[in-house]
């Protein structure tokens, strides 16, 4: 049985050597299983290829597949998983703060017979305070309006099985949404609780603008309520519309026409205005998805292959050079246990 880790980069130079030494001894700890790890470099601007080419020279079963340009985590994520020749796969982040001890928990579950085993984050005390509400905020609304459940607090850390892959692969659209998509086809899934550890170096790719439209895409994947509902407001502003005329009639006939009632006239255009424009919107929205769908462009494009190699030099795997990154690393876990 062979496991395959796929692992988005993008400007990771820092974290990439921490990365495989702390992840290849957990991975050659599992019993009967092998594994191989490929890396999607996401367009990174910094040495973060050079740093992987050198990486597969030392541990060998390491595939890189070098992008194009950035196409953002969820296109190279794609990428990595329509390359991993895997029978269970695990997406993680190149940044540590998925724990690698968390992977045999998630190889334990899956030897227990399910078909995705998720990674639940118990506390988000890594994330800043807007993060974690507006996160909750989401996941509350998102659950609300699409007919797939999405779990809570879980991310793109889970293990999942061919049979999951490629029921994924079936799902054509461009704008991959990966929770979304998880969710919608389903399987027999079970829960391990993890502590998210905070980034070993750099720092997030997701400003508060992506992360909006991260959200937004959410909505629109996976559920057509925002379209729909204007049929209803609109319906009950109508409805209103031809009481409020009838009461007038009603009322210019018993106490004639004074001619009052500027102030009131010139509100509810302004309300209706605005509400026609926000439903304009929203179609725009849906719209605008639509069109870059039917483009049918690919999901992303690679521009080299790296296959793994033999493996020249030792088979030990030491720990990154420099007191300084094990330093940070320590602060790192310190903050996280606390
Ligand atoms: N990432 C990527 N392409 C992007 C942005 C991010 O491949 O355009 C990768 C990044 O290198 C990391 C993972 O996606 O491995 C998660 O990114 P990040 O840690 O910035 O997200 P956060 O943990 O803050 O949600
Ligand atoms: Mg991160």
């Amino acid at each position: 049985m062979l496991l395959s880790l796929v692992v988005p980069f993008y400007n990771e130079e820092d974290s990439a050597e921490h990365l495989f030494a702390r992840v290849v001894p957990v991975l050659s700890s599992l019993k009967d299983l092998d594994f191989e790890v490929i890396c999607v470099d996401d367009g990174s601007r910094d040495g973060t290829l050079a740093k992987l080419q050198l990486l597969r020279r030392r541990y060998g079963k390491l595939k890189i597949i070098e992008l194009s340009r950035n196409f953002g985590k969820e296109a190279a994520l794609t990428a990595g998983l329509d390359e991993a020749n895997g029978d269970i796969i695990i997406p993680f982040d190149a940044d540590l703060q998925d724990p690698p001890d968390v992977i045999p928990q998630l190889v334990d579950k899956w030897r227990q017979g399910y078909d995705v085993v998720l990674a639940q984050r118990v506390d988000r005390e890594t994330d800043t305070f807007a993060k974690r509400k507006t996160a909750a905020m989401f996941y509350r609304a998102h659950n609300a309006l699409a007919p797939q459940h999405i779990p809570e607090n879980v991310g793109d850390f889970r293990l999942f099985t061919r049979e999951v892959l490629e029921a994924l692969k079936q799902l054509p659209e461009r704008q991959r949404f990966m929770k979304g998509l998880f969710a919608w086809v389903g399987f027999k899934s079970a829960i391990v609780e993890y502590v998210r550890e905070p980034r070993f170096a750099g720092k997030t790719k997701f400003s508060g603008w992506k992360l909006w439209n991260f959200a937004l895409e959410g909505f629109t994947s996976f559920s057509t309520l925002p379209l729909r509902v204007w049929s209803y407001v609109g319906s009950s502003v109508a409805a209103v519309a031809v009481l409020y005329g009838l009461f007038l009639v009603i009322r210019t006939l018993i106490y004639g026409n004074p001619v009052p009632g500027y102030a009131s006239l010139a509100s509810i255009i302004l309300f209706l205005g605005g509400v026609q424009l926000i439903g304009i919107g929203v179609l725009g929205e849906y719209l605008g998805r639509v069109y870059f769908e039917t483009k049918h462009r690919p999901i992303y494009l690679v521009r080299r292959r790296y296959d793994p190699v033999e493996v020249l030099a030792d088979q030990t795997y030491p720990l990154p050079e420099g007191a300084e990154a094990k330093a940070r690393w320590q602060v790192g876990r310190a903050r996280a246990a606390t």
